[in-house]
């Protein structure tokens, strides 16, 4: 890639410059190259983008839409997506690090498939219901009517910039909002490329803006801004909170998702193949840099040895280079800031006492040296207590911890202050079901781990956040519920309501 792509905001249906003129660097992670720019958004274009999705949004043309027409539209745009799978693959990939297998493979599918999962959810919701007059013993006709919220705003993450965006813009959209959305600075560009596939599918104008910019300026005031009804926000705890402290304000609805330290238990009767496997799958999809990822791995204390060791085996194998080239299994590290946080976490680890199994270095040998490697890494002598085991590191750090029995191993899995997923190794149905049940997290996943299903809901127990995305739970998410009430009584001196103030 040698020349840069230049992007400018998605606004009212239009590539609009930003109003400052200056510009941020987008870069891949494994060469360090400047490969695209984009605007430094300021409060005047988020301005701008939220007038132009509030005047979408009570014109009607796209709330006043049946379902069916929304449907029809949103479902043109899931195929567009498809279309251009290589494409969005690439840049996706390019600017975030993720392996082109992945993209490829999964990430654009989950694009449409969360388009697809909002169109076809909303045919089972109840978007009418008519509530019993009995009570009152008069006429009345009661029905509860689910109405959009109006402009929301959705700020994502990098790590997964394309589907975390979709998981917010598709319910938004099938449920009749405007949307105003806020991609991190390192990954802006295939959100700016979906909204304009979006426009191109027949989405009005107005109803699906990108803003680029910093997280303190951009973020900031679209979380403020008394014109956004709803924000949803994906990213760090500490971010997810202030977020919700600026929204309180407006009392705007807010969901939170955000991070985790997810506990993977190795039962002691898991088939060890696959369990082996699946803690290596959950601590280094994406380089480690997913919300869900398994980084506290529980197994019992006298299979500890000998399951690291098949581990280790394993991870040897695993190809470490170039995103783009379909061989790799493990990219780079997302950004040189991210890579430096994965490094003070193995330090502390050192210092705090546990031992590295396999891996702890940067790798900068060869081409290697260009971007943000780090080796896959294992620790072994921890306890649950030290700082690398409780905070999230979001990158390829597995913590592996002995238990005696299953008892402590639930206490183990659930002293944590956040609740996103958990995964058990087991072949034994009943006694893994018997452990989902005790595990205190948003998702549980039995012999797997990442299975997130478009048609499943997705969420945080504990600090992880609130609010559900995914399956029909979405829905209720982006949509609020009108009740009408309707007196029949026709004559007011026979209204017996009127009676409790003496009018009758
Ligand atoms: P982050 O700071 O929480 O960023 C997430 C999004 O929020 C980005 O779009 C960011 O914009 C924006 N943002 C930042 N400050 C904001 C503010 N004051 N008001 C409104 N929006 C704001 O996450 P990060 O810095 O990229 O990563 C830090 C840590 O977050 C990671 O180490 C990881 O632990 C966690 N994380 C979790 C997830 C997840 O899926 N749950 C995803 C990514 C990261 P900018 O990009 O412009 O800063
Ligand atoms: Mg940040």
């Amino acid at each position: 890639m040698s020349s840069v792509m230049e992007y400018q905001h998605f606004i009212n249906g239009q590539w609009t410059p930003g109003e400052s003129g200056e510009t941020m660097d987008v870069i891949n992670p494994a060469t360090q190259e400047v490969v695209a720019q984009v605007p430094k958004g300021t409060v005047n274009d988020v301005n701008k983008a939220v007038a132009n999705a509030r005047e979408a949004f009570e014109s009607g043309v796209w709330a006043n839409k049946s379902m069916e027409e929304r449907a029809e539209i949103l479902l043109k745009f899931s195929t567009n997506v498809l279309k251009n799978k290589n494409r969005l693959a690439y840049l996706e990939s390019l600017t975030s690090g993720s392996t082109i297998r992945r993209t490829m493979g999964i990430d654009v599918t989950a694009v449409s498939d969360a388009l697809k999962n909002a169109v076809q959810r909303s045919q089972e919701i109840p978007l009418l219901e008519h509530a019993m007059c009995l009570p009152w013993h008069i006429p009345q006709h009661s029905y509860i009517v689910r109405e959009p919220l109006g402009v929301c705003a959705g700020i994502v993450p990098w790590n997964f910039p394309m589907i975390l965006a979709a998981w917010k813009f598709a319910p938004a959209l099938m449920m009749g909002n405007s949307i105003v959305m806020k991609p991190a600075s390192i990954t802006p560009i295939t959100l700016l490329e979906l909204a304009n596939l979006a426009h191109e599918s027949g989405i009005p104008a107005g109803v699906f803006n990108v803003v680029t910019g910093s997280g303190s300026v951009v973020g900031n005031a679209l979380a403020s801004h008394p014109e956004i009804d709803k924000v949803a926000f994906t990213g760090s705890t500490e971010v997810g909170r202030q977020v919700a402290h600026m929204a309180a304000d407006g009392i705007k609805r807010v969901t939170l998702e955000l991070g985790g330290k997810s506990p993977t238990i190795v039962l002691d009767d898991a088939d060890l193949d696959m369990a082996t496997s699946l803690c290596i799958h959950a601590f280094l999809y994406h380089t480690g840099q997913v919300c869900e990822s398994g980084t506290r791995m529980l197994v019992p204390r006298k299979m500890q040895d000998q399951i690291v060791e098949m581990m280790i085996e394993k991870i040897k194998k695993l190809p470490i280079g170039n995103q783009l080239n379909p061989a790799t299994s493990i990219g780079p590290i997302a950004s040189a800031e991210q890579l430096e946080t994965v490094m003070k976490y193995v330090d502390i680890g050192k210092k705090e006492g546990a031992q590295i199994a396999y891996g702890g270095n940067r790798m900068t040998d060869g081409a290697y040296g260009q971007g943000f490697f780090f080796e896959p890494t294992v620790f072994v002598g921890c306890n649950n207590q030290m700082t690398h085991v409780r905070e999230e590191i979001f990158g390829p750090v597995q913590c592996v911890l002995p238990y005696d029995d299953v008892e402590e191993a639930i206490a183990i899995a659930n002293d944590s202050p956040y609740g996103l997923g958990a995964s058990i190794a087991s072949m034994n149905a009943t006694r893994a079901q018997w452990v989902a049940k005790k595990i205190r997290s948003g998702t549980v996943w039995i012999n797997t781990h990442h299975m997130l299903r478009a048609d499943a809901p997705f969420g945080g127990y504990k600090q992880s956040g609130y609010g559900r995305e995914n399956g029909a739970h979405v829905l209720m998410e982006y949509s609020q519920v009108k009740h009408v009430c309707h007196n029949l009584v026709p004559d007011a001196s026979k209204y017996r309501y009127f009676k409790v103030l003496g009018l009758n």
